[in-house]
């Protein structure tokens, strides 16, 4: 741990909200204690997708390579036209896009030129179809144009040798086109980062396996298995564990061993048996964190041997509420990704519902935005709020995130949202 503090941190049985940490706070903690992993591969650009990129990128080509037409037109010398902005021009020849047309276009002449065609030798200006009267084999142009009108230039997008990428950029669908554009058929990308994950609780079945009274099944491995895809990241795993000493140490010890980065879910709260926080104490340096949000209070975090391991609640809806507020942009930092991510974004809404709430904790409350009949941007809440209920997540679409001191919000108040699902 970088900021060497985790051992003066609130213990697990801490009760007085006075002593939680805000999720500011967590977030700077985490944040400060991880760093990105070296080493890199280089891969091909189809396999890049959710990588992060490792080297700058510079162009080796222009883009556009030639100076083309922007509609579908006719190419001709500007110069040509009447202060009026008219001329009548003899059509000689036709540019496709790939298929030039080789010779030159002289005054008082023009050429038929379709988009992304080179723009022939002479002309230097392109009027759109849509624009011109053709009679025989003339055109008459009727509106004023200015030079260089609807031609883009060679080089215009990108230069040759200028950075198109910088390191540290995720590469998402428009960075593949990109990439592809300037003809680079491999990339170099931080190696993926390896998580090993597990579940603990004596009450925990998986799929398969029947269950009998006070038992249940297991859901945080699903939802934390979809998570940890979507991050393009090596994962690893490792089922559920008893409530056992020596269970839990060895699960460690193997996970430790064999990743980057330990996720735990269950065994972290108030109540639970001591084995846990005794073995973690025992084989890391580790901080067992209360902190002041709503789902989601108990959290440890630290280093087991030389990996990273974050120990979140055993409540369905609080795994993926710290999954996603922290353990996801320390993931991208140490996957190498410079720069906030666009899933961190919170944008302000009018909410149509009441949300009850008390001061003391930040809550994220699960919520629908849509739009009103009217066509504005509202967000009303949906049911149930409990911890464990993960349907919640499920019928919602964003987070109402309602800050730490806040009292409960009546409809008409403008609350932060955190979407749910971005574009890209
Ligand atoms: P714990 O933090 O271990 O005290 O667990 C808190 C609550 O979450 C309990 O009701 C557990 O049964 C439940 N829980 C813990 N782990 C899981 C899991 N992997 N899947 C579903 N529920 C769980
Ligand atoms: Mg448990």
């Amino acid at each position: 741990m970088s900021d060497g503090k985790t051992s003066s941190l609130p213990a697990c049985g801490d009760k007085q909200a006075a002593s939680a940490l805000s999720v500011d706070e967590a977030r700077k903690r985490i944040e400060s204690g991880v760093n990105p992993v070296s080493g890199a591969e280089k891969i091909a650009l189809r396999s890049a997708l959710g990588r992060i990129l490792d080297e700058d990128i510079r162009s080796p080509i222009n883009v556009p390579s030639h100076t083309n037409s922007a509609v579908d037109g006719y190419a001709f010398v500007h110069a040509d036209l009447a202060a009026a902005g008219t001329a009548a021009l003899r059509v000689i020849g036709t540019a496709w896009a790939g298929r030039p047309f080789d010779g030159h276009v002289h005054a008082g002449e023009c050429i038929r030129i379709m988009t992304g065609a080179a723009v022939p030798a002479g002309a230097d200006t392109v009027v759109m179809q849509e624009n011109v009267r053709i009679e025989n084999n003339m055109i008459r142009i009727g509106t004023a144009l200015k030079e260089g009108e609807n031609i883009r230039a060679a080089g215009e997008d990108l230069a040759t040798g200028q950075v198109a990428l910088t390191s540290g950029k995720q590469i998402m669908p428009p960075e593949l086109g990109l990439l592809a554009s300037i003809g680079l058929g491999e990339v170099s990308v931080r190696r993926r980062i390896r998580v090993a994950f597990f579940s603990t609780g004596d009450e925990l079945r998986s799929i398969g396996q029947p269950i009998t009274e006070g038992q249940i099944y297991d859901s945080n491995r699903y939802t934390l298995y979809g998570m940890l895809t979507r991050l393009a990241v090596d994962i690893q795993d490792m089922g559920v564990i008893r409530d056992d000493r020596d269970a839990i140490k060895k699960a460690f010890i193997e996970a430790s061993e064999n990743a980057d980065v330990v996720i735990t879910s269950g065994g972290v709260s108030v109540g639970e048996a001591d084995y846990v926080k005794e073995t973690l104490e025992a084989l890391g340096e580790i901080g067992f964190w209360q902190i002041a949000m709503k789902p989601g209070r108990p959290l440890a975090f630290g280093r087991v041997r030389g990996a990273t391991f974050f120990g979140l609640p055993g409540n369905p809806v609080s795994v993926m509420v710290t999954f996603y507020q922290f353990v996801e942009p320390a993931l991208r930092r140490m996957m190498g990704q410079t720069g906030t991510h666009a899933g961190m974004m919170t944008y302000k809404v009018r909410c149509i519902s009441r949300f009850q709430k008390r001061p003391g904790r930040t809550e994220f409350q699960r919520a629908v935005l849509e739009r009103d009949v009217s066509g504005d941007l509202i967000v009303r809440a949906t049911g149930k709020q409990g911890s464990g209920i993960l349907r919640s997540m499920s019928e919602a679409n964003c987070f109402v995130i309602l800050p730490q001191d806040s009292n409960a919000v009546e409809p008409g108040t403008i609350v932060d949202v955190q979407p749910f699902y971005g574009m890209l």
